[in-house]
C-alpha cells in the first residue's frame, strides 16, 4: 500500500574500514599476495576470495589458499595464523566515529553498516565500537553475503532490511569507486570521508576537474560531522549528476565507471 511507501525510513549507511575504525597499513589481500609471492595482479582474485568467504579459522583459509593458489608451506600457515589472530584485535576506533553515528540516529535515521571486510576484523571492530554495533539496524558484510562493494548488492541488501528509501538514505565512507559512485547510482546521497587523500588521489583529481561527479559532502575526517547542518541532507535528491562527466575523461577513468555501472546492469 502507498503509505507504507510514504513512511519509508531514512537510512545512514557507513562503510567501517578507514571510515569507523583504523588498523594496520597493508592490507590482508595484500599481505598474502607478499607472503605467497603471487602476482600483483593476483590480489584481486585473492581479495575476492578472502572478503567473501566466511571462514571458521586460519586452518579453513589456509585450505582453501592452498586449493585455490598453490601448496603452503609450514613457514607460510604460520604467518597466516598470526596474520589472522593479529586482525581479531587490530581495529580502534577513529575519534568521535561513535558519537557521529549516535547523531545520525538521534536525527531519525536507521543506521547500516556496509563493508568489504572478513570475519577475524568485523570481530575486532565490535570489540572497538561495541555502541555503534548496537545501534546498527543491519550489516550487509562482504563476507557474509559473498559480493564486494562496488556490487550493489551489500547496499541493496541494507536498503532493504532497514525499509529505506534510497533517495532519503545518506553513505558515508572514504573510497570513492567502493562508497561513493556505486550509492549515487542507487540514488542516496553521499559524504566522502577524504581521510587517505593520497590514495584517493586519482579519484579526488578527476572529482575536481569535473569528470566524475561530486559527493554531496567531502570531510577530511568523520568527527567534520558531528558539526555539519544535517539539514543539508533532507533536500530530495534531483538526479542527473552523471550529465556532469565531460567527454574529455580518460579511457582509464572511463573504464573505473563504466566497470561500476557494468556491475549494476549485472545485477539488475
Ligand atoms: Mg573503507
Amino acid at each position: 500500500m502507498s503509505i507504507k511507501k510514504l513512511e519509508s525510513q531514512k537510512a545512514v549507511f557507513f562503510d567501517i574500514g578507514s571510515t569507523l575504525v583504523e588498523g594496520p597499513e597493508i592490507s590482508p589481500a595484500k599481505y598474502i599476495t607478499r607472503l605467497l609471492e603471487l602476482p600483483v595482479g593476483e590480489s584481486s582474485r585473492l581479495g575476492q576470495l578472502i572478503m567473501c568467504r566466511e571462514y571458521k579459522g586460519w586452518e579453513e583459509l589456509c585450505c582453501d589458499l592452498d586449493e585455490s593458489f598453490r601448496p603452503l608451506t609450514d613457514q607460510q600457515e604460520a604467518e597466516i595464523a598470526r596474520l589472522w589472530e593479529g586482525q581479531e584485535t587490530a581495529a580502534s576506533e577513529i575519534n568521535e566515529a561513535t558519537a557521529v553515528v549516535a547523531r545520525f540516529a538521534g536525527e531519525g535515521y536507521q543506521v547500516g553498516l556496509v563493508s568489504n571486510i572478513w570475519a577475524p576484523y568485523y570481530r575486532s571492530f565490535l570489540k572497538a565500537c561495541p555502541e555503534i554495533a548496537r545501534i546498527s539496524g543491519c550489516a550487509a558484510l562482504s563476507f557474509q553475503t559473498g559480493k564486494k562493494k562496488p556490487s550493489f548488492a551489500l547496499l541493496k541488501k541494507g536498503l532493504s532490511v532497514l525499509g529505506a528509501d534510497p533517495q532519503r538514505s545518506i553513505m558515508i565512507g572514504d573510497t570513492y569507486l567502493e562508497d561513493i559512485l556505486p550509492a549515487m547510482e542507487l540514488g542516496l546521497k553521499t559524504i566522502w570521508v577524504l581521510c587517505r587523500p593520497e590514495r584517493e588521489k586519482r579519484a579526488a583529481d578527476q572529482v575536481q576537474k569535473g569528470n566524475w561527479p561530486p559527493p554531496d559532502l567531502t570531510v577530511s575526517r568523520i568527527g567534520e560531522l558531528l558539526k555539519t547542518d544535517l539539514t543539508l541532507f533532507n533536500k530530495l535528491y534531483t538526479g542527473g549528476r552523471f550529465l556532469c562527466i565531460n567527454q574529455q575523461v580518460s579511457e582509464r577513468d572511463r573504464a573505473s565507471l563504466d566497470i561500476v555501472k557494468k556491475k549494476k546492469q549485472d545485477e539488475e
